[in-house]
């Protein structure tokens, strides 16, 4: 047969001598492997009762952020969903009405926006991506679920809750906080 690549080995199916049949020195190569580890520090933990510290900067549940008046700040603009590698980012966009200023920032909105969890590979891109600094990476764990469809995550799971707010300052560079004060730009005014 014409092989696909020259990667493929010969592999020769050799005798096993009396020792290898017996399979006693596997055994114990095997059973010295597992006493030398009952000595070792433990590299598991018991989680949930025992938790790992996280780093500042841990990329978790992502949470889409609100304004300090509680409007949304998303615009729908689909940057997010563009930059994501893992496609886990989807999203409907709506006008805002007159009478929704203080629910959403900007005169577009995301009326949807679901991250598929299960396809999410927690890189981050989606967050550098965002222009409005609506979305971030935290260091809150996604929860377990059993059914597919549960790790799709709407709006309810992913936008911030007013009176549960989620500091995100450690994600931003000084450069981003720096903008954010500057009052000469009319993104930073309150409306
Ligand atoms: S963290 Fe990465 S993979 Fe996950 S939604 Fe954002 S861009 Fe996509
Ligand atoms: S989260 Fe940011 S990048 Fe994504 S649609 Fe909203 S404003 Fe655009």
């Amino acid at each position: 047969m014409q092989p696909l690549t020259n990667r493929s080995k010969v592999v020769v199916k050799k005798e096993m001598t009396l020792l290898e049949k017996m399979y006693l020195p596997a055994i114990f190569n095997g059973m010295m492997i597992t006493f030398k580890h009952m000595f070792k520090k433990s590299a598991t933990i018991r989680y949930p009762e025992q938790k790992r510290e996280f780093s500042e900067i841990y990329r978790g549940h992502h949470v889409l952020k609100r304004d300090d008046n509680g409007a949304e700040r998303c615009t729908a603009c689909g940057l997010c969903a563009v930059s994501c590698p893992a496609e886990a980012i989807t999203m409907q966009a709506a006008e805002r009405k007159e009478g929704e200023e203080k629910l959403y920032r900007e005169e577009k909105y995301a009326a949807t926006y679901e991250i598929n969890m299960l396809r999410c590979i927690f890189c981050g891109l989606c967050e550098e991506a965002c222009p409005k600094e609506a979305i971030f990476l935290t260091d809150r764990l996604v929860p377990t679920e059993f059914e597919r469809n549960d790790f799709v995550f709407g709006k309810d799971k992913l936008v911030e809750k007013m009176d549960d707010r989620i500091d995100v300052t450690k994600r931003q560079t000084q450069a981003v906080l720096d903008f954010k004060q500057n009052n000469k730009y009319s993104h930073n005014k309150l409306k």
